[in-house]
């Protein structure tokens, strides 16, 4: 046996009773590219067999296995009492002559090709069919196609593919699923069968070759799937969804896209906005499709789309999709019906509007309550509540220059009113109130205090200069009042002038001041001022018992 395993020639000894491997020689095991440890007592029986057709050993025998083109020379020898059988395997390696080249082409060609008799019989196989029925040619040939699918599959398979050949002489071109028993699975194929003729032009078998297609057929399927559940998901999208060209053409429309255009998918598909909308709203889509290839970027934007009666709005996301050759040449389109948000958007703005103009007709009623409650009606001055609210807070900021508060009556008004009437005495109070608002500064504080009585706070004011003031308002009043009607008598006015030093900040220590003041006006014959005496408080209320 050692002398076996040192053989160049390849050796395969087994028992000649059940073909169990007894030694196989590492020259055969690299030719039959087997693994020596791995086929430990495998039985041989299929290189074997052929030495013992018609019942006697052959000297030799040809085998296609694995593939593989083999000459079998075979020889019995004796070891232990025991029967052995030795095969010498032989790669045959003839050289090629034409016909041989042609076998090999046919070997090669990665299809399966035969050809058949006219009792649909094999005639030739070539390697690849010998590798799917898993029999040498020489197996093959003289058999049909129920030896190797089983009686009904073969029945079948002549009736309605090698038939149309064979009896009417016809070339076909078919796909064809064929259950294979040994992969115990379908395969599918394309067929090309064409007729054999004799020598008298007589169909005499057929010619076939065979692609196997399953693995394309199983893409195909899986594509159709992954399509089918594609589109299931974009027709059911809330949205309407569209591929386009650089054109602007639609490439790919969802169901929802089709709805709202009306139309058969084939009268969208490769049409443009224009085509299909009109030039106006075919434009208010265009005008961002350009966008898309000029600027290369996502873009959001709102189109609107023009009914008879009403106005659709979309907020739409366009997508550029780059091709192989890192070219934009199509876009993605994503829009989603949003005209009840901006119908709700613009009731929205609507009712905001109203009630901005509510706002500002309340904030000038509020203004002009507000003046109502610090202003006189009459006169237009300040009255009394505004004025005790602001000399309030005058006295509680601090101050450094003096102030001064002007107690101003009328006189003898009720004589006015007596002989002129009430309408004349409200006109003649007008036209003083006009005389101090004048006559004032910004910061000076005119208010009419009540009646025919007026005061007047005048700011950064010692009582020099208060008293100078006063008489000029006075002087102002007889002036302005003989001017303005002449039928009328002067009006006149008593004026009584109290100082408050920075230091100070009674307000009715003051009143009072200017009060004693303005009756000592009174007193002295009216249409007068009087200044306050500078004596200190108790004295002056002494005074004005
Ligand atoms: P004296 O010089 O002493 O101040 O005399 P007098 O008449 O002005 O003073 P008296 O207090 O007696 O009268 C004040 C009058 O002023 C009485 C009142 O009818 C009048 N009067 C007060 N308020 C108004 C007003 O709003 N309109 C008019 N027309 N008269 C008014
Ligand atoms: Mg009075
Ligand atoms: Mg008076």
């Amino acid at each position: 046996m050692n002398i076996i395993n040192q053989l160049k020639q390849a050796y395969l000894i087994v028992h000649a009773s059940d073909f169990r491997q007894v030694n196989i020689n590492p020259s055969a095991c690299k030719l039959l590219k087997l693994n020596a440890e791995k086929i430990l007592n495998k039985d041989w029986k299929e290189i074997f067999v052929p030495a013992f057709t018609q019942s006697k050993v052959q000297d030799f025998a040809e085998l296609c296995y694995n593939g593989l083109n083999l000459k079998l020379h075979f020889s019995t020898l004796e070891m232990d009492g025991e029967q052995l059988l030795a095969a010498h395997l032989e790669p045959q390696k003839k050289p090629m002559a034409n016909a041989d080249f042609f076998y090999s082409l046919l070997d090669n060609l990665g299809a399966y090709v035969f050809c058949k008799d006219k009792d649909y019989k094999y005639t030739y196989a070539n390697q690849l069919v010998c590798e799917l029925f898993k029999k040498p040619a020489s197996e093959i040939i003289g058999k049909t196609d129920c030896d190797f699918f089983g009686e009904e599959t073969g029945k079948k398979l002549r009736l309605e593919h090698d038939s149309p050949i064979i009896e009417h002489g016809k070339i076909t071109k078919h796909e064809e699923r064929n259950y294979i028993p040994h992969l115990d699975e379908y395969r599918y194929y394309l067929s090309v069968k064409k007729p054999l003729f004799d020598d008298q032009g007589n169909v005499n078998g057929l010619f076939g070759i065979s692609i196997d297609i399953t693995e394309q057929k199983n893409l195909q399927k899986k594509n159709f799937d992954n399509e089918q559940e594609l589109s299931t998901i974009l027709d059911n999208a809330g949205a309407y969804i569209f591929i386009k060209d650089r054109e602007c053409r639609f490439t790919y429309i969802n169901k929802r896209t089709q709805e709202l255009f009306q139309l058969e998918s084939d009268q969208i598909i490769g049409k443009n906005n224009e085509e299909l909308l009109g030039d106006v709203q075919g434009e208010e889509f265009s005008r961002t499709d350009r966008q898309v290839f000029t600027g290369g970027k996502r873009l959001t934007c709102i189109e609107t789309f023009q009914l008879p009666d009403c106005v659709l709005y979309y907020w739409t996301v366009k997508i550029p999709l780059i091709n192989e050759d890192g070219q934009i040449d199509r876009f993605i389109g994503i829009s989603t019906d949003i005209t009840e948000q901006k119908e709700l958007e613009n009731n929205l703005l609507t009712a905001n509007k109203v009630l901005n103009e509510k706002v500002s007709e309340i904030t000038n009623l509020k203004n002009e309550l507000q003046h109502q409650a610090s202003y006189d009606v009459l006169t237009g001055l300040y009255n009394r509540r505004y004025f005790e609210q602001e000399i309030e807070r005058i006295l509680s900021q601090k101050r450094n220059k003096p102030l001064v508060l002007l107690m101003i009556d009328a006189d003898n008004f009720k004589r006015v009113n007596d002989q002129y009437g009430h309408g004349t005495g409200d006109e003649a109070l007008k036209l003083i109130a006009e005389v101090m608002r004048s006559e004032c500064r910004s910061d000076d504080l005119v208010c009419r205090y009540g009646g025919e009585e007026f005061l007047i706070i005048l700011a950064n004011t010692d009582r020099d200069n208060g008293f100078i003031k006063s008489e000029w308002i006075r002087q102002q009043i007889n002036i302005r009042s003989a001017k303005l009607s002449p039928e009328l008598p002067t009006l006149s006015v008593s004026i009584g002038i109290a100082e408050l030093s920075v230091d100070e900040d009674d307000f009715d220590q003051l009143y009072k001041k200017a009060d004693y003041a303005m009756y000592q006006a009174k007193k002295q014959g009216r249409n007068c001022c009087v200044l306050a005496p500078l004596d200190d408080i108790l004295e002056q209320e002494k005074l004005c018992k």
